[in-house]
């Protein structure tokens, strides 16, 4: 017979995290990183901090970065928030303005770590379907609600939202928080920040593992009222999280301060999404539309499940999610350097 405190742990339901294989030398398309590398000022930056700075503690408010990075978006720095990862950011920003008398909602195809912060922070939630085109369906956001969710460009799918269609949510939308997750938005998809001081309610998160090719270091932030960000700076002092290291630091605010090197790869990988989607459709793949640095993409004869096993036999790696059954067939392709994606294109030929 089970007794209550085993019942509590079977409870929790864990978020299951891509594939981090230990194999060398394999073609890893699976977790959307970056496949150019971080600017080579990250690099001085941590070197100096590793030879000057290391014996000392870190700022637990990380100052210079937030002023670094309000600076780049013309806000204050009382509007921006910084985590280990904007998956701690999100932790702190669903159990600081996500939790209400009415449920939460997002869309039943999204990033898949929302309802597991709902399980562990006990927050009540409704999903809401994508439409037939795989887009955010607006109009069924609007009823009561205790805050909204979703990623823009939506995560696996990556479908973007035009910001005429944010700014319609925003503008029906005024009593519960807002929160666009945009981790993947400058890969080609129009960004919200630009409304950020207009709606009080809005709050945009971005990391630094995509676009700045720092998924090692862990740096994410949000950025909205100030009185929002307030509300997740109480909860990660109550909380005691861990402050954002010297080398994170140093590091970020390197990268946010080479918009050369930022513009050049974020465009490389739009130019090789663009030939891997035609180099996709010329295999008779259907593919999603994309404002991400990783595609959604199916074929009509062959299951999912299998060509993901099939690439796997030969050293590429990209995602399958088993569920909910409407993605059954897709994969999710992470966008490679260009010998990268040739080998996936290599293996998917002798597959079908
Ligand atoms: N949001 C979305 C939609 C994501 O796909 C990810 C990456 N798994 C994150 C947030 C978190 O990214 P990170 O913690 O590396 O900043």
């Amino acid at each position: 017979m089970s007794v209550y405190w085993s019942e509590l742990v079977h409870r929790l339901t864990p978020y299951v995290p891509g594939e981090q294989p230990k194999l060398q030398n394999l073609v890893k398309l699976n977790t959307n990183e970056n496949p150019f590398g971080p600017s080579p000022k990250v690099l001085a930056a941590l070197q100096a901090e590793a030879s000057e700075s290391l014996r000392l503690y870190p700022d637990p408010d990380s100052s210079r970065l937030k002023s670094a990075i309000a600076e780049y978006y013309g806000l204050q720095a009382n509007q921006v928030f910084v985590g280990n990862g904007s998956d701690e950011v999100l932790a702190h920003v669903f159990q600081a303005l996500l939790k209400h008398d009415q449920p939460l909602l997002f869309p039943d195809i999204s990033y898949s770590f929302y309802p597991v912060y709902c399980g562990l922070y006990g927050i009540e939630f409704e999903t809401v379907p994508l439409n037939a085109q795989f887009e955010i369906a607006i109009d069924d956001y609007l009823r009561p609600n205790g805050g909204i969710i979703f990623p823009n460009p939506n995560a696996p799918t990556g479908v973007p939202m035009p910001l005429s269609d944010v700014e319609r949510l925003l503008k029906a939308n005024t009593h519960s928080v807002v929160v666009v997750d945009e981790a993947y938005v400058d890969f080609g998809t129009q960004s919200a920040v630009s409304l950020v001081n207009q709606y009080p309610n809005l709050l945009v998160t971005h990391t630094y593992s995509k676009s700045r090719s720092l998924a090692g270091l862990r740096v994410g932030y949000a950025l909205g009222n100030a009185t929002l960000i307030q509300a997740l700076i109480r909860i990660k002092d109550s909380f005691n999280s861990y402050p954002l290291d010297r080398f994170a630091e140093a590091g970020a605010i390197a990268a946010i301060q080479d918009e050369a090197y930022f513009e050049q790869t974020r465009q490389q990988v739009i130019v090789a999404r663009e030939a891997l989607v035609a180099d996709l459709q010329s295999l008779g793949f259907e593919v999603l539309p994309s404002g991400a640095n990783f595609i959604f993409a199916k074929h009509p004869k062959h299951a999912g499940e299998q060509l993901a096993a099939g690439l796997r036999d030969q050293a590429v790696i990209v995602r399958h999610f088993k569920k909910p059954a409407r993605i059954l067939d897709f994969l999710r392709i992470t966008i490679g350097n260009p010998s990268q994606n040739q080998a996936l294109m290599q293996a998917l030929r002798t597959l079908l």
